[in-house]
């Protein structure tokens, strides 16, 4: 046998969750090396065997073109002897050491997803659950790691023998993508009256048929419900209005396709790529004169915001309705969003004529993201949902792990270890209890996920901050008072 060699290496960064371990075995078993891939609680670590030349190939292609979605921060590796083992395998999740894999944020349906869910013969055709290794949720129905489905909210979900193919060839688009599910076997969608009564018939098409007499729709998304109304109906619009109690702040308002948001704004190159981007936030764009939307949607405003689809269920809605609808987060005045079901009928009853819902639990709370082209650069203005949790690199690494409490009004935390800044997902006012549990529950979660413990924190100088009561209540820890500035 010519001389080989075995190679083990480490990957860091957003690596799970993102079709890593299928790239890995993909260029392995072509390349035609032994050895196994396989998830822990730091990134992915392979190991693999052969001739020497090659195992340099299988590295220099690992560096130069890692799968699309992942977002690699160190590749480490060294030589091990041998072990003469042939074929290449995946892996179970080791568990047991300190936690350092990242999460990947919830990622818009792709257009391979979109396609199967447009075409009559494939089993997924109309399914509102449709996902892959590059598209579907992540962040938010994750509660710990390392990313794989029983960490998941789909745990519940066991996988038909169809799915479970898919989830086990290393071939298919799907292999090891740990949300997969289809109609036998995944969630499923339910319309609610008012009073939490289901509605007979296809829950999408009452849907549409509700918000096209004038209806406010109360729908799941992604992080949390949402409130619709066809945005071009004054009425519906008024009574969204009126019902949520917000007076004057603009509705984002989803619309179908890039043409549709050409005809109530203008739309630039960067801008469009930010409307289409997998993050799919809302984008501040500027509204044509002959914009056809309620005035009450942004009242007495030259902007307005607007967002594509982004998961299946809103494909296939918008797909239905064919004109934009006002999509809001579903929530009270100044209280958090909704997101938990056994919530939705008592705090939004008073509000949605109807409930578009499903089985599938949100794990964390999230609002849509807004974003602003300014100069061809990105400026977010509420960092939200696609973009949580990727970290920040920091310029010089933190000696110990902190958080940061943030301050009072349109709140974010922060925790911070080594050389990563993880800023949470936009909490809001913090002014009263909703908003303050969800803060707690969002340091909690990050704390889990990234397995931080937090030695140091930071908080604001103005002693009737919640954030700042909540900070001094930590015990064992190094407060530090900071004051923030506008
Ligand atoms: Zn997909
Ligand atoms: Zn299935």
């Amino acid at each position: 046998m010519s001389r080989r060699v075995r190679a083990v290496v480490l990957v860091e960064g957003v690596v799970q969750g993102v079709g890593f371990r299928p790239f890995v075995y993909g260029l392995a078993t072509g390349l035609g090396l032994d050895g196994l891939v396989g998830n822990d609680e730091r990134g992915v670590f392979i190991e693999v065997e052969g001739a020497p030349s090659t195992v340099e190939e299988f590295l220099t292609t690992l560096r130069k073109s890692p799968p699309p979605l992942a977002l690699v921060e160190r590749i480490s590796s060294g030589l091990v002897p041998t072990t003469g083992e042939v074929g290449f395998v995946i892996s179970g999740s080791a568990t047991g050491g300190p936690r350092r894999a990242l999460v990947s944020p919830d990622v818009a349906t792709c257009a391979d997803c979109l396609r199967e869910m447009g075409d009559p013969a494939d089993r997924r055709y109309g399914y509102a659950f449709t996902n892959c290794t590059n598209c579907g949720p992540r962040f938010t129905i994750v509660h710990g790691v390392p990313y794989d489905r029983p960490n998941t909210t789909m745990a519940a979900f066991a996988m038909c023998a169809d799915c479970a193919r898919e989830y086990h060839d290393p071939a298919d688009r799907r292999f090891h993508a740990q949300p997969v599910c289809c109609p036998a076997c995944g969630p499923r969608l339910r319309l609610l009256d008012s009073g939490g009564e289901e509605i007979a018939g296809d829950p999408v098409e009452g849907t549409a048929r509700l918000l096209r007499r004038g209806g406010v729709l109360a729908v799941k998304g992604l992080g949390g419900y949402h409130l619709a109304a066809l945005a071009a109906r004054a009425d519906a619009v008024t009574a969204l209005r009126e019902r949520k109690h917000r007076e004057d702040k603009p509705f984002a308002v989803m619309v179908p396709d890039l043409d549709a948001a050409r005809r109530l704004c203008d739309v630039d190159a960067a801008e469009e790529a930010l409307l289409t981007s997998r993050a799919r936030p809302i984008v501040l764009l500027r509204r044509r004169a002959d914009a056809e939307v309620a005035p009450l949607v942004a009242p007495g405003n030259r902007w307005l915001g607007l967002m594509l689809p982004y998961t299946p269920l809103h494909h296939l809605l918008l797909g239905r309705l064919g004109t934009p609808i006002v999509l809001t987060s579903g929530n009270v005045s100044d209280e958090p969003i909704v997101y938990l079901d056994e919530d939705a009928v008592p705090r939004l009853g008073g509000i949605a004529d109807a409930f578009l819902t499903h089985d599938r639990p949100i794990h964390m709370r999230t609002d849509d993201s807004v974003v602003r082209a300014f100069r061809g650069e990105d400026l977010p203005i509420r960092r939200s949902r696609g973009y949580v949790p990727h970290p920040l690199t920091l310029a010089r690494p933190v000696p110990r792990t902190v958080l940061g409490c943030g301050a009072e009004l349109k709140h974010t935390f922060c925790l911070a270890r080594d050389g990563h800044a993880f800023v949470s997902h936009h909490i809001g006012d913090l002014e009263n209890y909703e908003t303050l549990r969800s803060f707690t529950e969002g340091v909690d979660h990050f704390a889990r996920v990234f397995d931080l413990a937090p030695e140091v924190v930071a908080h604001d100088l103005h002693p009737e901050y919640l954030s700042t009561k909540y900070a001094l209540a930590r015990q064992g820890v190094d407060l530090v008072g900071v004051q923030h500035r506008p």
